[in-house]
């Protein structure tokens, strides 16, 4: 992708340091292992990657929110988000050791945690580890309505998590449904989600306004991988103006609904916001 890598934990406090001074209000970490199994034991390590990057990220910039991505994804050798067993991918184990990963997040010093999977229940025991544990004031901001998307190409081969065979198709929703999305937001809300999430944003504007409208949560936006490129590469061609267009889907996926916006776009429009100041 673009203008994004992926980062060592001395260059992610440097990264977040800049960014913090650019006007950006939150950041939200994805790690990539060492090592992956098929277990993705890296994911719930205490010395994870990115356990690792919030507690020198905390110690660094500490006014910096830090939201970690929940998911066993790029930690898994085989890529699913979950535990597998043959052809199967099991709920409830998965639901267990995302607990255990959102609970190492916290301890670390995160201050919101990212459920990105979308096992049945996972909100639910993410809310009761953390409060068992003291942590009653960490949100969790739950990928409510998470759409099986072509967007998201760019950001698995950034992440290094294409699942190795099958798909997630089983536990991601159709994109001719919108029904389905409401049913899923309101499952979450109801296991305590703080914040809800849409994904991807522009090609599901109609969900988020609906998300927005029924519930009247807080609700996030992704602008994924698959949006961002396309922007990028049109742009490298002449063929749109991309500050502009960067501009105007932003504008669009907040005029829908979005109160929180997820975005690879997040310097550059904090950038170009601070030009026009
Ligand atoms: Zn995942």
């Amino acid at each position: 992708m673009p203008g994004v890598y992926q980062m060592s934990v001395d260059n992610i406090v440097r990264e977040c340091s800049g960014v913090k001074s650019m006007g950006v209000p939150a950041v939200i970490f994805f790690g990539i292992p060492e090592e992956k199994d098929e277990v993705g034991s890296g994911a719930y390590d205490e010395l994870g990657v990115v356990q690792q990057a919030v507690r020198a990220v905390k110690k660094e910039v500490p006014e910096l929110v830090l939201i970690t991505d929940v998911c066993l994804c790029e930690y898994t050798s085989h890529g699913h988000c979950g535990i597998v067993r043959g052809n199967e991918i099991l709920n409830d184990e998965s639901v267990d050791l995302l607990a255990r990963e959102a609970l190492t997040h916290a301890q670390v010093g995160a201050d919101m945690v990212a459920p990105s999977d979308m096992f049945d229940g996972r909100v639910a025991a993410i809310r009761a580890i953390l409060d068992e544990n003291g942590f009653y004031n960490i949100p969790i901001m739950s990928y409510a309505a998470k759409y099986a998307s072509g967007f998201y190409g760019p950001f698995r081969e950034a992440a290094e998590s294409t699942p190795k065979f099958g798909d997630r198709r089983s536990h991601q929703m159709d994109p001719a449904n919108s029904d389905e999305a409401l049913r899923e937001v309101e499952q979450d809300i109801r296991e305590g989600a703080d914040i809800v999430m849409v994904k991807p944003a522009t090609p599901y504007l109609d969900v988020l306004r609906r998300v927005k409208d029924r519930f009247r949560m807080p609700t996030a936006a992704y602008n994924v991988s698959g949006e961002y490129s396309m922007v990028k590469a049109a742009g490298r061609l002449g063929w749109i103006d991309e500050k502009r267009v960067m501009m105007e889907m932003l504008t669009g996926i907040k005029r829908a609904g979005a109160d929180l916006i997820l975005t690879y776009f997040a310097k550059e429009a904090a950038a170009y916001l601070d030009e026009r100041r």
